[in-house]
């Protein structure tokens, strides 16, 4: 086809979703309703957007290359509920662009992959204004947002997303199913910011350089890479394990979310009764 010819552009992530069943699945997943307003990031030549238009009350469209734009424009034209920006995603302040007065809003995107990290750090920075993103990802990262404690793909990734929102792994899509056929399979995965876990976190920075450091060096036990960061004698981690229900043996890959929300926040109250409340030991 003459228009695939001059179309994509490597540069910019385009692999477009041609797999009609898989574009459909995802539609009906995304459920768009006609009270909450639909952010997609990246539509394309609209595959995607046309799927939500019928059921969506608005669909805002952020595309950054215009001629993606004019023929996302020739396929389905210019309905009412439908809004394209040609911006920039990272750059765009959301809070600007969603509708005075609307609830939290969904994301959606078959997003370009080699900005797939700064994106979701963007969304969780915006999470009060999103009820759930639902997102086309390489596989191998969606396997890492969604991984739970023992399987070998679980690691800081999954972290920082599930401490977020609730994170699942929708649909398997293979790279068959775009074209220019990208070297990697996708995975459609969906955070829900609103399920997002109850976590008693009283030093969210605590908690992520606990969890990091785990994961650096995840072949260790987490309790030696504890002890290491923050400076802390035997005792005293064998005291935070015991206190946080965590085998002292255990490695961070073995160590649940809510394992590791627990340990951040008995050694944030050690550190306070040492009388060192800017949390250092
Ligand atoms: N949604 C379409 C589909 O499924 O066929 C296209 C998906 S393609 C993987 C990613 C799209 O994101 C492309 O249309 C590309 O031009 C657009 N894009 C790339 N970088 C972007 C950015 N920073 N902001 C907005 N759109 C971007």
């Amino acid at each position: 086809m003459t228009d695939k010819k001059f179309y994509y552009k490597k540069g910019l992530g385009q692999n477009f979703l041609h797999n009609t069943s898989k574009l459909g699945q995802m539609a009906s997943l995304i459920d768009p309703q006609k009270g909450e307003p639909i952010i997609e990031i990246g539509p394309g030549a609209g595959a995607l957007t046309q799927r939500l238009l019928p059921a969506a009350g608005r669909v805002i469209a952020i595309e950054i290359d215009n001629e993606a734009i004019s023929k996302l424009k020739d396929k389905i034209g210019a309905p009412d509920n439908l809004q394209v920006i040609n911006a920039d995603f990272m750059e765009l302040d959301l809070a600007s662009i969603i509708p005075v007065g609307s609830p939290r809003i969904k994301i959606v995107g078959n997003i370009p992959y080699y900005i797939t990290t700064p994106i979701i750090e963007k969304l969780i920075n915006n999470k009060k204004l999103i009820s759930r993103a639902f997102l086309t990802v390489q596989r191998e990262v969606g396997d890492r947002m969604a991984a739970r404690e023992g399987s070998k793909t679980y690691g800081s990734l999954s972290i920082f997303c599930q401490y977020h929102a609730l994170v699942k792994m929708l649909l398997k899509i293979d790279r068959s199913s775009f074209f220019p056929e990208p070297d990697v399979d996708s995975a459609f995965v969906m955070m829900d910011f609103e399920k997002a876990p109850e976590l008693n976190v009283p030093d969210e920075e605590l908690f992520f350089k606990i969890t990091r450091a785990g994961f650096n060096q995840r072949r260790k036990m987490l309790a030696n890479n504890v002890k290491r960061i923050l400076g802390l004698e035997a005792d005293e981690v064998k005291a935070a394990f015991g206190a946080a229900g965590i085998d002292e043996k255990a490695r961070a890959e073995d160590v649940p979310l809510l394992a590791f929300a627990k340990l951040s926040g008995v050694l944030y109250n050690e550190s306070h009764k040492k009388n060192k409340p800017d949390g250092s030991f």
